[in-house]
């Protein structure tokens, strides 16, 4: 039974059975080549072998049944089509065999070209090409070369040696000059070389060459790049290539034929126009190797006016169809334009948000298709100062964008002379081959991070993301020598002390110093740059979308602020309310004194009067962000943190109570200071005496900051503002203690209130897993949640969030453990589980109690569509990730799928 499945299984799809939508079964290249096929464009014939083959094969080690026959059926088909047959010595038909997985993945194999071509098909298409010796046999050691490389392993160097031993017999150095005679040495040369090293001939026999090619391409897809290469992308392991078998067509057949790339807008700025490039007799990856140059397409138009019509007519007619930015292969053979391949183009952030704006503009997609054609993670990297690069800056590496931004500094080689030189106030980029954790203070001290090895989830990537620093890592042409304090690239030495530019988001490297322009979209969100006076087709196309994802949003965004001025900004970059301020930061700098006084109080009377010396203090504080707010919510919570940090470290202290007193001075004050850091000294501080627990255990602290909360309000008001404040109490894991700080809160703010017209609500963080999970109770008690993810993630999976990211996070990604940093994205199964069930249950017992979340994951893009879905009233996050926040909110209002866009 299992085995008639099997047989009766569609493997192989003709191209004009296909269509773009199946990139699952036929790969991107495949569903592709097919659209294009039944839309009536010029494309060679052939098929595609599906990913379920491939995914059969390598479940199995073997084609699965049926596979051989259904190959041998299109072949023959195609071979009707063309007139001829396969490696037909006389008259030979030739295919390339390309891969084609549904997501276009460097590092597995690409192309075989030629092949059908032996040692008699040869003169065959010689006669074919009008005894065209020369293309002939330049075809054949084309084919030896791909296939030996690609197929059978064989070193490339080995052909390149060849070929270059070829020109140097010849006294050239120009692959044109070779001969037919010399190309036929060469295909002796190749076919030695490919004995050498496979322990076998060539292979003559056509359909064998075509077999081996599929299989490889099929085994590609373990190759340890490809993998690799998934891995950082989070590409499924599972998925399988496609392979596409195509009719041959040449580019090299003389001056009347070529090759090219086009796109149909400009992929780097979005700018509508012909892009692209050609090489007249030339085959495909004569372009991509680079080895002669490519004229500009519109060189084309005299050329060869008729393909150049024809192609741009095909480009309008893609662009119509796709709704979007195309890319596009082609060949001309002998006047004959014949399309090879088509997908929607890769684009840079600023192409993305300009080409969705004009796509709007042409009445080919609808606003909400374009919020869905950008995303959060392309704005904040426009939101980055970029490298003004009009000058003659040429890079001279290219590693991996880990971590965006423009970051220009001194080069040092070691963390202690990063710490060193940074503390002299010279910017520095720290250079190493990787990093590791002995190398995080370097990384704190350094401007940016350049490694030449490692991807995106390296050690150097993972933890520079964290700090929201520039890093570039696997840079590899950069040969880095420590112990010498140099590196050395594209033949010049960069010394310790020399300056270097480094690109994050492109992972371009930089010798000297490149000049740091700053973003026109933050300007534009600071309000100084008007996008309807301005004629920067960036700014005005990222407003458009911003203003359509404010009108289609449901979840509000706010920020997270303790200050007037970051509130300030915040509103300027839309935030429509504080959802957390920390009232920590408040208690330090000259205020640190009266904190002192606060915990070294021996009676009632002395701490009264610390908390009675704070309370006008906090007072101004919270009526300088009611004022900057103006009637927007504000969250204010009360003080979180164990008070021991608000005391100088018990080392530097012990020393200088040992100091002060053999010296001989009074050290009373010291003295008690230090038996106060030593009692209060905790083993897991994060765990100990903080949050709600310190409202608990110290008389009047909370009810300080309530009264302050309370009286700034009420002070607003009497001056004719609104003010709207939300008290939120810290790190509570049961509904007890909620209520206890609630009774007292709530008589102070009715004696400081009164009549004034004031409301004040009173709210819990849900940090707590226990609170996750009494969230019914909790709500009984509590006007508000407000999701702390940050202490939820450290406490639902058990990571200190101080240091588990620079201690082995990047081993976890490594491993597959996680795809991200659970502290980064929200991890949706387990912490964002905790998440959804404190929504349901504290809902179902308080329908109207209002959900926000304030942790980091509030600004990240895939978080914002879990709060949406789960179905939180708000986000809160830092200032600058406003905008990405109200973006992201957009999308997942019009997406219901999630984030897309690879
Ligand atoms: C949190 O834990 O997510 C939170 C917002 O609080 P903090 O980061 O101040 O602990
Ligand atoms: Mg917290």
């Amino acid at each position: 039974m299992a085995a008639q499945e099997t047989v009766d299984h569609k493997y192989v799809y003709d191209f004009a059975e296909g269509n773009k939508d199946l990139k699952d079964l036929l790969g991107g290249k495949g569903a592709n080549l097919a659209e294009m096929t039944n839309l009536g464009l010029p494309v060679p014939p052939g098929f595609t072998i599906t990913t379920e083959a491939c995914k059969a094969y390598l479940a199995t080690g073997q084609e699965p049944d049926g596979l051989a026959g259904q190959i041998e059926a299109h072949l023959e088909s195609l071979e009707r089509g063309m007139g001829r047959k396969l490696g037909d010595p006389d008259d030979p038909l030739l295919v390339s065999v390309r891969s084609g997985a549904k997501f276009s993945m460097p590092g597995m194999m690409e192309t075989v070209l030629n092949v059908g071509l032996n040692d008699r098909s040869v003169v065959g298409l010689s006669a074919q090409a009008g005894g065209n010796d020369r293309f002939a046999w330049d075809s054949y050691r084309r084919l030896i070369q791909m296939f030996g490389k690609t197929v059978c392993e064989v070193p490339g160097e080995e052909f390149e040696h060849a070929i270059d031993d070829a020109k140097r017999a010849k006294g050239t150095d120009n692959d044109l000059d070779l001969d037919a005679n010399d190309l036929r040495g060469l295909v002796d040369a190749f076919k030695k070389i490919f004995a050498k090293h496979t322990g076998r001939e060539f292979p003559q026999e056509p359909r064998e060459q075509l077999d081996l090619a599929i299989r490889a391409v099929f085994d590609s897809w373990n190759a340890e790049r490809a993998v690799v290469y998934r891995r950082q992308e989070r590409i499924p392991a599972d998925l399988g290539t496609a392979v596409n078998v195509v009719a041959m067509v040449f580019g090299n057949l003389g001056p009347d034929s070529g090759t090219g790339v086009a796109f149909t807008r400009d992929p780097a700025s979005g700018a509508q126009g012909i892009y692209g490039d050609y090489l007249a007799n030339a085959q495909g990856e004569d372009v991509v190797a680079g080895i002669r140059n490519t004229v500009p397409l519109q060189e084309l138009e005299r050329i060869d006016k008729k393909s150049y019509d024809e192609l741009l007519d095909y480009m309008a007619r893609l662009e119509g169809h796709y709704k979007d930015l195309c890319d596009i292969e082609f060949t001309i053979e002998r006047g004959k334009l014949w399309m090879l391949q088509t997908r929607v183009g890769k684009r840079t952030a600023a192409a993305a948000f300009v080409i969705a704006g004009q796509l709007v503009d042409e009445g080919l997609i609808d606003l909400n298709e374009a919020l869905h054609r950008v995303n959060g993670a392309q704005l904040a990297q426009l939101m980055f100062p970029r490298f003004k690069l009009d000058h003659d800056f040429e890079p001279v590496a290219k590693g991996i964008g880990a971590s965006p931004g423009a970051a220009v500094g001194k080069v040092v080689f070691t963390s202690a002379r990063a710490v060193e030189l940074a503390g002299e106030g010279e910017p520095v980029i720290l250079v190493r081959r990787e990093t590791n954790p002995d190398d995080l203070n370097g990384m704190i001290a350094a401007k940016g991070i350049l490694t030449s090895r490692g991807g995106k989830t390296s050690h150097a990537a993972v933890v520079a993301r964290g700090m929201g620093k520039t890093c570039v890592s696997g840079a590899d042409e950069l040969e880095v020598n420590i112990p010498a304090k140099k590196f050395t690239v594209a033949g010049q030495t960069v010394n310790e002390g020399d300056v270097v530019s480094i690109d994050g988001t492109t992972g371009k490297v930089y010798l000297g110093e490149v000049p740091v322009m700053p973003s026109e979209v933050v300007q534009y969100f600071e309000g100084t740059l008007d996008p309807e006076q301005t004629d920067d087709a960036l700014v005005r196309a990222v407003h458009r979308i911003m203003m359509h994802a404010d009108t289609t949003r449901r979840l509000r965004v706010r920020t997270n602020a303790d200050t007037g001025p970051d509130a300030a900004r915040a509103r300027r970059f839309g935030a429509e309310g504080i959802g957390l301020c920390r009232t920590e930061h408040m208690f330090l700098g000259d205020r640190r004194e009266l904190v002192e006084r606060l915990i070294l109080a021996g009676t009632d009377a002395e701490r009264e009067d610390a908390l009675a010396a704070l309370l006008p203090l906090q007072r101004e504080d919270f009526i300088a962000i009611f004022q900057e707010m103006d009637g927007l919510p504000v969250t204010v919570r009360l003080i979180d943190p164990p008070l021991h940090e608000f005391l100088p470290p018990l080392e530097q202290l012990a020393v200088n109570v040992a100091v002060a007193q053999e010296r001989g001075e009074d050290v009373a004050k010291e003295e008690a200071l230090l038996a106060a850091v030593r009692r209060m000294h905790e083993e897991n501080p994060m765990l100990g005496l903080r949050g709600v627990r310190l409202g608990l255990v110290i008389p009047g602290l909370f009810a300080m900051q309530v009264r302050a909360i309370a009286e700034a309000a009420v002070t607003v008001v009497r001056d004719g503002g609104t003010a709207c404040p939300e008290i939120m109490v810290p790190l509570v894991g049961a509904v007890q203690e909620l209520e206890t700080v609630r009774a007292e809160a709530e008589k102070i703010i009715a004696e400081v209130v009164g009549n004034s017209g004031v409301e004040v609500l009173i709210g819990t963080m849900i940090e707590v897993p226990r609170a996750a999970l009494t969230a019914g109770q909790i709500a009984e008690a509590a006007q508000f949640f407000s999701f702390g993810t940050n202490d939820l993630t450290q406490m639902g999976w058990g990571f200190s969030r101080d240091d588990v990211e620079g201690a082995f996070f990047w081993r976890y990604l490594e491993l597959g453990i996680f795809g991200i940093s659970p502290f980064e994205s929200i991890d949706r199964e387990g912490v964002g589980r905790l998440v959804r069930i404190a929504a349901e249950e504290g809902r179902a017992a308080r329908p109207e109690l209002k959900l926000g979340v304030c942790g980091e994951h509030g600004g990240d893009p895939d978080s914002v569509h879990f709060f949406h879905e789960v179905g939180l009233d708000y986000v809160s996050c830092s200032p600058f990730r406003v905008p990405v926040a109200r973006l992201e909110a957009g999308r997942a209002s019009v997406t219901t799928t999630g984030s897309d866009s690879r």
